[in-house]
């Protein structure tokens, strides 16, 4: 029995004798097909020509991306906290480098996701660091690898430890969740937003998206919603799914900016 990855969108499955036949989130509106067809692998064979590559993305938060390239190409986030460590998001290898940079940062107490495309191997993760890991329950059905470990929550925020905050947006998807960090930016707050707000070339916009890679855009009320979710927190950086892909300043400012310039771009 093995835990099969697809390696379009990089999601671990339950344990089957024989890869499963299909990929509901690959086969989703908001995803795609591999073109070349189905295709899985192993975290064994992953591991054999892919490493992960450790970057500090900022004091006290580490960026851990696969190299060279695998699945959507996101890096999770470690962040560091004295109440213990959050994973942000996930990616799909695990392997013994990996293992000791993280202990060597004091481990991870829990994981907490954006949404389904960065589920990955988080089960792998969990197990391996004795972490729980938190998911919002409207992306329940996303989940390929079932745990004791996940626990779903609901409603609107979901407060962890140390004033972490994770906030349901919406959007992209239902259960689309970003997690506000008070301590970062030098205190003055950052939000960790996977592509539920997505950091996009020009860095001082974001930009937002049912999907990205078929380009289908969200209406108004997603758009107030996600704007009215974040409201209450402050926040001056906004660190988006992928390496480099960081507002530096003025995070709020340019949420409000880019959902504006969103919205006058689509009732055009
Ligand atoms: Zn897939
Ligand atoms: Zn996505």
């Amino acid at each position: 029995m093995q835990n099969f990855i697809c390696v379009q969108c990089g999601t671990q499955f339950d344990a089957t004798a024989e890869p499963p036949l299909r990929c509901p989130i690959c086969e989703d509106e908001r995803q795609f097909v591999r073109h070349e067809g189905q295709a899985w692998i192993t975290l064994a064979r992953l591991a054999a020509d892919h490493h992960n590559r450790f970057e500090d993305e900022a004091p006290q938060l580490l960026g851990i991306g696969i190299e060279p390239q695998f699945a959507i190409g996101q890096r999770a986030l470690l962040l560091q906290s004295s109440g213990g460590n959050l994973l942000w998001d996930c990616i799909s290898l695990l392997d013994d480098e990996t293992i000791k940079q993280v202990e060597g940062r004091g481990g991870i107490r829990a994981i907490a996701i954006s949404h389904p495309h960065f589920y990955s191997a988080m089960v792998a993760w969990a197990k391996r660091f004795d972490a729980q890991i938190f998911l919002h329950a409207q992306n329940r059905q996303w989940v390929m690898r079932e745990s004791p470990r996940i626990q779903f929550w609901e409603g609107s925020t979901f407060s962890l430890w140390d004033d972490l905050t994770l906030i349901n947006c919406g959007g992209h998807f239902e259960g689309g969740t970003v997690l506000h960090w008070p301590a970062g930016a030098s205190g003055k707050g950052a939000l960790l937003t996977g592509d539920i707000i997505t950091v996009v070339e020009d860095r001082r916009y974001v930009s937002f998206m049912r999907s990205y890679p078929n380009l289908i855009p969200l209406g108004p009320a997603a758009i107030s919603r996600i704007l009215k979710a974040i409201e209450a927190f402050s926040f001056d950086q906004i660190y988006g799914g992928w390496r480099k892909a960081t507002v530096l300043s003025n995070g709020k400012t340019a949420v409000v900016r880019s959902a504006e310039r969103y919205l006058c771009a689509i009732s055009a």
